[in-house]
């Protein structure tokens, strides 16, 4: 097991290595990650494993990406911050019941699939803290964009709910933190994870201040979403067995002429890459390319309305390669590497 996440120094590796070369954007991409974020184990053979931030990691150096990133590791939220997504029963609820964890023998379940350990605590609070670092870098001019290879992901965890992998939500937090620290007026929230961002949707309905826009497989796991629970959401269901062609059709006529309207300031990003057609969690066909292209016209959204302010948080994925590569192809973008 590797002591850090962050890479080691590019000129230090063995073997010749393709230098990718970052043009025309001035500031660095960030990327936020932590051992901690590593140690949260729901078991054998669960999906939502450690070894998904190894793969992505290993993929970054392996194609030389690593050296067009700023590897920084991720600070623990405090309970405050977590607290503007969150119910504060919900907060101290969970934080007993993990601190308690940290003694315990045996795994604890808040739902079949989600499940806490020892080091589940930890590696929650380093999840919302890399976002709302990222957060913070962004604003502050340190980095143009962000991405946080955090795990355990968020977007399905509701105001007073853990479920579906997920404790903290991470985005929902970050995206409080930018409105209600930073004074934002307007911040959009993209989720192109293949299931429902269900959590996200039941902090923010309501919100005005936050634009909600998702596609995810339905039906599909959380079974929710067809119809939306505010105002502020651009829900677009897709059909299983629907590939990268049909969706970028689908998602340009439903999401740009809705970010475009709300002119956000800045840009959240749920990244699941569980739509990949190799991954066995859902069955949409998506490729890398669609994942570049996705980027692009975030990226595009974001030059427009938002000084290119983009965070972007891992949600799900979970074929390990298909990971790696669609989370390079995504970084491409957000770096402007080619
Ligand atoms: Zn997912």
């Amino acid at each position: 097991m590797p002591a850090s996440t962050r890479p080691r120094p590019h000129g230090r590796r063995a073997g010749p290595a393709a230098l990718p070369v970052a043009r025309g954007r001035p500031l660095t991409t960030v990327f936020y990650s932590h051992p901690d974020c590593r140690l949260h184990d729901m078991g054998p053979g669960h999906p939502e494993c450690p070894q998904r931030l190894d793969a992505i990691t290993d993929h970054l150096l392996a194609t030389g990406l690593d050296i067009a990133l700023d590897f920084r590791d991720a600070p623990k939220a405090t309970l405050e911050q977590i607290e503007r997504a969150h119910t504060a029963g919900y907060v101290t609820r969970l934080v007993d019941l993990l601190e308690q964890g940290k003694n315990a023998d045996e795994p604890r379940y808040l739902d079949p699939d989600t499940v806490a350990c020892p080091a589940t605590l930890d590696a929650a609070l380093r999840s919302a803290g890399a976002a709302i670092a990222a957060t913070d870098d962004v604003l502050a001019g340190r980095a143009g964009t962000a991405f946080c290879a955090v795990r355990p992901p968020g977007h399905h965890a509701t105001r007073d709910e853990a479920m579906g992998f997920c404790f903290f939500n991470n985005v929902a937090i970050a995206a409080r933190h930018a409105l209600d620290v930073h004074r934002l007026k307007r911040v959009a929230i993209v989720d192109f994870d293949v299931h429902h961002g269900n959590g996200t949707e039941d902090i923010i309905a309501g919100d005005e201040r936050v634009l909600m826009v998702s596609f995810f497989q339905h039906p599909l796991y959380p079974y929710s979403g067809a119809v939306p629970k505010g105002t502020n959401m651009v829900n677009v269901p897709i059909a299983p067995y629907t590939r990268g062609p049909a969706l970028r059709e689908t998602i340009e006529q439903m999401w740009g002429p809705a970010l475009d309207a709300f002119k956000p300031e800045m840009l959240f990003i749920s990244a699941g890459f569980d739509a990949h057609r190799e991954d066995d969690l859902g069955q949409l066909g998506l490729v890398e390319a669609d994942y570049e292209w996705i980027t692009k016209l975030l990226v595009g959204v974001a030059a427009r309305h938002s000084q290119g302010r983009i965070v972007s948080c891992l949600e799900g994925g979970y074929n390990l390669s298909a990971l790696a590569r669609s989370v390079a192809a995504h970084l491409r973008v957000l770096a402007d590497v080619h």
